[in-house]
């Protein structure tokens, strides 16, 4: 499989090819080609007219099939799935095979199965006065939006863009996508498998390339599109705002994050510090709701932090960065937080292996304290390998330091104390709390952020709300 776009249910390679190199060790593994404008158009075109024919007309029942065949698709060509986003993000292939591709697989029968399953309200009025029976009725249908574009991230490749393409497909709506220019492999194996399902022509289409300046603006600021699915970072959530306030385009946007782990005196500490040790490295730190902020209460503070830098200096197989860009500015970072007068208690730097890696992209899993919550390296979201840990005496103090963030994305709170949790859990400005556990995901809850981290929900319901419009039918009886 090379990268190709997929556009009105033709694969092409039309633009200029840009070099993809593997994150753990350099070498270029592929070439991606960089969808010029008019192939962005060409995709755009291809939808409206998929939503004018026969893809427009479908019914719930046909589009939840065509997602039940592309889950078995992917599961058909499992190991091919998980070898590509292997070579593109240089995770861990454990992670792949059982995160990223799995969940990919549970995305369309997730939504095949909310899509059918799915009622509409019917509200009876009374009308005094009237004529006839003096009653109506009225039921409320779903329309598509139309053309959907989709803009994902490079971290959770596959899982990211069908968490979108899933829910938009079920509700009818015709998708122009356009996944990240670091990962473009699962994405081409995800069109062709779509091909293969025999979506009509234009239902869904693939553009390869950049996003400012290039394929992913060019797709934002089209008139053609209706609405707007993004994930990624907050500065491109703005840039992407500002082009879609042009045509009052709506957007549903999952940004960046800062998250923050409170670890109450009364918490099972072991649990704690795996769960902090897995909440802050998993992916090397690449995934938004990763932990950067870790609020230890002052009793446990210093067990807390040993074992947490102990395990951290002994993590092996991590996985790299994902570009030689992303790994210097997690280093920038590192240098930042000794600037700032930061305690380093595992980490810091860059790992020797003395084999082909050392031309890769790989930082240490580092853990910081000592920092006061103005510093930079607080505040700002790394998305990195490193955590700050910082003590505090009151529970009241932990939810002021948790909530004095310009993000609010996830938040993971350790304790035995049930009323505590749930006293502390509702006061947390993030849009998912996790309570002795993190990213334990059920497909059907809301997910998103607040503040700068997002803007609306998406999952379950939410997202076939976002990718549809209710429209209210009012019959006179
Ligand atoms: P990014 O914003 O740089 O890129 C994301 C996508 O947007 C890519 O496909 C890119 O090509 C495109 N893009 C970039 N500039 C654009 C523009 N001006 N117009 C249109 N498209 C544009 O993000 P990234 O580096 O790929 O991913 C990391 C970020 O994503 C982190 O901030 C992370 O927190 C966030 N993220 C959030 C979630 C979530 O669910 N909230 C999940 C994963 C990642």
């Amino acid at each position: 499989m090379k990268p190709a776009h997929y556009v009105n249910g033709v694969f092409t390679t039309a633009g200029t090819p840009f070099p993809l190199r593997s994150p753990v060790d350099g070498r270029q593994i592929a070439a991606v080609p960089e969808a010029p404008r008019e192939t962005v158009d060409e995709a755009v075109r291809a939808a409206r007219a998929a939503m004018d024919g026969a893809w427009g007309r479908s019914t719930t029942e046909e589009r939840c099939a065509y997602l039940r065949r592309i889950a078995d698709g992917i599961e058909a060509r499992f190991e091919e799935f998980v070898a590509a986003e292997t070579a593109d993000t240089g995770k861990p292939r454990e992670l792949a095979a059982t995160v990223d591709i799995p969940r990919a697989i549970a995305n369309f029968r997730a939504y095949a199965d909310l899509a059918y399953g799915r009622p509409e309200r019917a509200y009876p009025t009374s009308v005094p006065g009237w004529s006839g029976s003096g009653q109506a009725l009225n039921y409320t249908v779903r329309r598509p939006l139309g053309v959907v574009a989709v803009i994902s991230p490079w971290n959770l490749p596959l899982l990211l863009l069908t968490w979108k393409v899933a829910p938009a497909l079920a509700a009818g709506n015709a998708v122009v996508a356009k996944p990240s220019e670091e990962t473009p492999s699962t994405a081409t194996l995800l069109a062709e498998v779509i091909d293969a399902a025999g979506l009509p022509a234009g239902a869904f289409n693939l553009v390869h390339g950049h996003g400012a300046g290039a394929a992913g603006e060019h797709l934002t600021a089209h008139p053609g599109v209706d609405a707007i699915a993004f994930t990624g970072a907050s500065a491109t959530g703005s840039a992407i705002m500002r082009n879609a306030a042009a045509h009052v385009t709506p957007v549903s946007f999952e940004l960046g994050g800062k998250n923050a782990a409170l670890v109450f005196a009364d918490a099972d500490l072991e649990e704690a510090v795996e769960g902090t040790l897995r909440s802050s490295f998993t992916h090397s730190g690449q995934i938004c709701l990763c932990t950067e902020r870790v609020y230890v209460q002052r009793p446990v503070f210093d067990a807390f932090t040993g074992a947490l830098a102990e395990r951290a200096a002994a993590l092996r197989g991590y996985g790299p960065m994902i570009s030689a860009g992303h790994r210097d500015k997690v280093l920038s970072y590192y240098r930042l937080a000794a600037e700032e007068g930061a305690t380093v208690l595992a980490g810091g730097g860059v790992p020797e292996f003395g084999d082909a890696r050392d031309g890769g992209y790989h930082v240490e899993p580092t853990v910081i304290t000592g920092l006061p919550q103005s510093a930079r390296t607080v505040r700002e979201e790394i998305f990195g390998p490193i955590c700050h840990v910082a003590p505090f005496d009151e529970e009241d103090e932990a939810v002021r330091l948790a909530n004095d963030s310009p993000y609010g994305l996830a938040a993971t709170l350790w304790t035995t104390d049930l009323s505590r949790a749930h006293r502390v859990a509702p006061r947390i400005e993030a849009g998912i709390v996790w309570v002795n556990c993190w990213n334990l995901r059920d497909l059907r809850t809301p997910f998103g952020g607040v503040k700068a981290s997002g803007i609306g929900r998406e999952g379950g319901e939410y997202s076939l709300d976002f990718f549809s419009e209710p429209v209210n039918v009012c019959v006179k009886i």
